[in-house]
């Protein structure tokens, strides 16, 4: 890892939207991968009981005995949970269906918010997370106490939106989400930015999003969108990333865009790896 010279600050971006399909996870891997290739140093934390962003990263179910499930429960420490992936500088904390049964067993507990929170309190310090400098938190398709405990983590929320008819309409439910996060459980909460994906340039339909997004947001729209690529989609089945896949589809070169537009507009500069 980054050792004595990790100068660059953690920076912990929850992937959210309570649309399912839009690309949270598809992004957390391949953003992760893209910043890891550009020379941050990265955990992709699993939210989601599916599971897709470990299997996505080729993490198979017998190397999930410590998940963020127990982790979150108290039952082990972020750093047992925390795997290799085959990307130089990308660790990922697992999850596993278990997941399902925490926001129950969670409801009555003081602290049930801020589970996540107090786990990252010593994310790039401690032993097994040394050097981290981006913490990725994929969500749940829903607005519940997991995405709950990420928002409530979290420096700023990056937010995938496909480029179909009803995108505008869940962005406004999920920033009145964030409005009443940052009021109650975070008030350093802030908007990263929103990507768009799955961009199809032949599609009308797909144009008009994007302007209504960009008129409606401003500033926050990334420049770089995510257009849709077979390749991105075939690449989790093989448990790679789309950049080690292949590096020169459109899809990676989009991620690896991604990744500069945002250290960019951080102020960091690359790390020397
Ligand atoms: P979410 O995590 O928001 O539910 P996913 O990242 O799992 O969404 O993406 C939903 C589906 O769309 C997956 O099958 C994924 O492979 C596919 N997909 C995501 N991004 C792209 C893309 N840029 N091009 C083609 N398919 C994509
Ligand atoms: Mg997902």
């Amino acid at each position: 890892v980054a050792g004595g010279k990790s100068a660059q600050p953690l920076r912990i971006l929850a992937l959210a939207n309570q649309k399912g399909g839009v690309g949270k996870t598809t992004t957390a891997i391949n953003l992760g991968t893209a910043l890891a290739a550009i020379g941050e140093s990265v955990l992709v934390i699993d939210l989601d009981p599916q599971g897709n962003a470990s299997t996505g990263l080729g993490i198979d179910r017998r190397n999930r005995k410590v998940s963020t499930y127990h982790v979150l429960a108290g039952e082990a420490e972020l750093g047992a949970a925390c795997v290799a992936t085959a990307v130089p500088r990308l660790m990922v904390a697992p999850s596993t269906m278990d997941l399902l049964g925490l926001e129950l067993e969670m409801a009555s507990a003081q602290d049930r918010a801020h589970r996540l929170r107090n786990v990252l309190r010593n994310v790039g310090k401690d032993e097994a997370t040394r050097g981290v400098t981006y913490v990725l938190i994929d969500c749940p398709p829903s607005l519940n106490l997991l995405t709950i405990n990420a928002l409530a983590a979290a420096d700023a929320v990056l937010v995938p939106l496909q480029c179909e008819f009803f995108a505008l309409e869940g962005l406004s439910q999920l920033l009145r989400t964030v409005e009443q996060v940052r009021g109650a459980l975070n008030t350093r909460l802030t908007i990263q930015g929103i990507v768009l994906t799955m961009f199809d340039p032949r599609n009308n339909l797909s144009a008009q999003v994007e302007a209504d997004v960009r008129s409606f947001m401003g500033e926050k729209v990334y420049e770089t969108m995510i257009p849709r690529n077979v390749r991105v989609s075939e690449a989790p089945s093989h448990g790679k990333p789309v950049l080690l896949y292949d590096l020169k589809c459109a899809g990676s070169q989009a991620y690896l865009r991604l990744a500069s537009e945002i250290i960019q507009r951080e102020g960091r500069l690359p790390v020397a790896a």
